[in-house]
């Protein structure tokens, strides 16, 4: 019988990485240079392993195995989903990340035997006062020019950096170039995917005494210099139930990604369709559903079935849900039967004026 699952933390020594997990969530670290917590993973480089109940120490891909759709529920057109298709960290980073950019599916899978692509979001937990990231390329900056600042070594000067707040969410589609700079600690949702392009490492020197490896080539491919992404923070469109509040930001067809902040109790459900994936950034609660509950605290992600249905959430906390939307039956519809108008709905990232044309 399926329940809420929970993971035990997959951990990611960084030269840029701290102790924070540890100050703030209590996580027991293995290092002081603790860049990531993979917190529900099923790849190559990290595997889940179960920390609760009778699944206890069972693998995230064995379970998928045994439970197929009932865990991760099916796509739009029918196909049980097999693989999870995400990847949940938190990372902190107490000193900058390299510049980097990641391909979308199509490069990736040409380019990186068949990986996927790597879109990803990131909901700022907490930032040092004058945190700032690096977010795509200052306009006019044209792929020739780019990389005859690389060759002159001033990649600095062509980076757009946005200063960052707690609370903050941003949206990193493939293509754009980004870093994420020193004094962050960020919940991060992404495509199941570690394909990373280094494009410039702020002349840093690592572990080893060497520099760490470039992929300019690559990088120049799969950066997006036409502007496409000229997006800023996003504020996403949210409702009110009781005390607590639900925001949406992202509907695409990668991830669809909310923000739960729960006084008191919200009540969500899983239909089959569909596997939740929460991550609890503050405080502590209980999911409740028919069969028993899981207490969660700061820091936790927890995977509830597909197959689990009616859930409650209860408790003081705040949470980051990600999931596989139909982004019609889960977001549109119920958002309009709410009484919400359709330009409202183009709040959220990825719903566009063609989405909304199709939906009577
Ligand atoms: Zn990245």
């Amino acid at each position: 019988m399926l329940y809420p699952l929970k993971f035990k933390p997959i951990f990611k020594e960084k030269i840029w990485g701290g102790d924070v997990l540890k100050r703030r969530y209590n996580m027991k670290l293995p290092s002081s240079k603790i860049g990531e917590s993979w917190n529900i993973a099923s790849h190559k480089n990290g595997m889940s392993v179960v920390s609760n109940g009778p699944l206890k120490g069972e693998s995230l891909e064995d379970i998928i195995k045994k439970y197929g759709r009932k865990l991760l529920g099916k796509t739009d057109d029918g196909k049980t989903i097999d693989e999870f298709p995400l990847l949940i960290k938190l990372l902190d980073a107490r000193d900058v990340l390299s510049v980097q950019v990641h391909p979308d599916d199509v490069y990736a899978k040409e380019y990186e035997s068949g990986e996927l692509g790597k879109t990803e979001m990131w909901y700022i937990i907490d930032a040092d006062p004058g945190s700032f990231i690096v977010y795509g390329v200052e306009p006019n900056i044209t792929r020739d020019g780019f990389r005859k600042a690389i060759e002159a070594g001033d990649v600095e000067s062509c980076l757009r950096r946005l200063d960052i707040e707690p609370g903050d969410v941003i949206y990193m589609p493939a293509g754009m170039v980004h870093a994420i700079g020193a004094g962050i600690l960020l919940c991060e949702i992404q495509q199941n995917s570690d394909t990373t392009y280094r494009v410039y490492d702020w002349d840093r020197i690592g572990d080893d005494g060497m520099p760490r490896e470039l992929h300019i080539d690559k990088a120049l491919d799969v950066i997006d210099f036409e502007g496409l992404y000229t997006r800023d923070k996003l504020n996403g469109l949210t409702i009110y139930e009781g005390d607590s509040s639900k925001t949406y930001y992202i509907a695409t067809n990668h991830f669809a990604v909310e923000k739960l902040r729960i006084q008191g109790t919200l009540a969500d459900s899983t239909d089959c369709h569909n596997f939740h994936a929460l991550t609890a950034i503050e405080g502590s609660g209980c999911i409740v559903y028919e069969k028993g509950h899981v207490e969660f605290s700061g820091g936790d992600s927890i995977l509830i079935p597909a197959v689990l249905g009616n859930y409650k959430i209860e408790g003081n906390t705040t949470l980051i849900k990600a999931y596989m939307p139909n982004i019609n039956e889960d977001i549109i519809s119920p958002l309009l039967k709410k009484g919400f108008c359709r330009h409202e709905l183009l709040k959220i990232t990825g719903i566009k004026e063609e989405t909304l044309e199709n939906i009577n």
